[in-house]
């Protein structure tokens, strides 16, 4: 099951003060609170409204919460396709609460998921973007009655509201009485004796609506947004739902990047590092000049601070890592190859043994 809504757990208003929401948590603590509440949830319940307390009280993280959502992209969807999920309320609705939650009760509408593609830059540096998704929103012509406009939807004889049906079945082993969904009005415990044309009495229509996105910069793969209030209608009255986009950033050809950290290679020629120069590498931000020491090996690391990817929560900005390939040239004329050999003959064709650790270990290593 999906993680439930925080202000849906302490019951508080998105706008409530922190003293609202300490009062809601104090209360739902004294309820739950493992040594007076002996019911088997009781543990769980109190961890949650603990959790939802822990977040909401928190300025920082409740700001945190109210963009981002529960930030495990792996709860609250269906999973697969670009819309998932949503089945929750459903099931909710139908079998959830031991079955005797009120059909006519205020509910609110599914979570939609969406999965937005951003190439690399896009995701670096935050756009604006418009995104069109089908969901279900109230009908306009019945405000969500799904009766005629004029008429009133009313309570189902059948059921007598309740949305079910006890249903008596003669079994080898006696009398049994089977709950279910009341399929005279679909369990939803209301008989519409003059529908509304537009959504045919069901009280919502699917459009496609557009909505602007606005992605933070530094946003990255995998990770997911919150839009409040954007996602399917709520029921009887009950708020929307949340859309949640989930991010697929597209690599990057020069560029890599772990976290707020950005990678790339440089090949350099074997003048280059042997000698000493300044080149011009590429950042996020245009070029910046990089000085390379005379003696540089091919691996070395080089940082430029502060030119990675900005953190998406504030907390500062990643650097770029210049990571040094020593490129060995192929395809050699006869008199750069003389010039080669010259060159090796006066060195002993040997890697400088005292000045290279490394070169020492594969000496010690061939002594055995
Ligand atoms: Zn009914
Ligand atoms: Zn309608």
């Amino acid at each position: 099951m999906s993680k439930r809504d925080y202000y849906e757990v302490l019951g508080v208003d998105k706008n409530a003060s922190v003293d609202e929401v300490k009062k809601a948590y104090r209360k739902l603590a004294r309820k739950y609170h493992p040594d007076v509440n002996k019911e088997a949830d009781a543990t769980d319940k109190f961890k949650e409204v603990k959790d939802a307390y822990d977040t909401l009280s928190d300025p920082q993280k409740k700001a945190h919460y109210d963009q981002f959502g529960h930030t495990d992209p792996n709860q609250g969807f269906g999973g697969g396709g670009d819309f998932g999920g949503g089945f929750g309320d459903i099931f909710d609705m139908f079998f959830g609460g031991g079955g005797r939650r009120n059909p006519n009760a205020p509910r609110q509408g599914a979570d939609l998921q969406y999965t937005m593609t951003l190439e690399f830059k896009e995701a670096v540096f935050g756009k604006d973007k418009e995104i069109e998704i089908p969901r279900e929103e109230t009908c306009q012509t019945c405000t969500g009655s799904g009766a005629k406009p004029g008429t009133k939807p009313e309570t189902c004889s059948h059921c007598g509201g309740s949305g079910q049906l006890n249903v008596e079945q003669n079994t080898p082993f006696g009398r049994v009485v089977n709950r279910r969904v009341c399929h005279h009005c679909e369990g939803t415990g209301k008989f519409i004796k003059e529908k509304c044309t537009t959504c045919a009495g069901k009280g919502k229509v699917r459009k496609r609506k557009k909505i602007s996105v606005k992605v933070p910069a530094g946003i990255d793969h995998g990770q997911q947004l919150r839009v409040s209030g954007q996602g399917e209608a709520g029921t009887n009255g009950g708020p929307p739902g949340d859309l949640y986009v989930v991010f697929n950033v597209k690599p990057h050809e020069f560029f890599e990047r772990e976290g707020d950290d950005i990678y790339c290679e440089m090949p350099l020629t074997f003048a280059q590092v042997a000698l000493g120069d300044e080149i011009e590498v590429p950042t996020l931000s245009g070029k910046v000049k990089l000085k390379i020491p005379a003696g540089t090996q091919t691996g070395t690391d080089f940082r430029l601070r502060g030119k990675g990817v900005p953190n998406v929560h504030g907390r500062g900005q990643g650097d770029q890592h210049v990571r040094i390939r020593v490129v060995t040239p192929k395809n050699l004329t006869e008199k750069e190859k003389d010039i080669i050999r010259e060159f090796a003959q006066m060195t002993g064709g040997q890697p400088d043994e005292q000045n290279d650790s490394f070169f020492a270990k594969v000496k010690r290593a061939f002594k055995g």
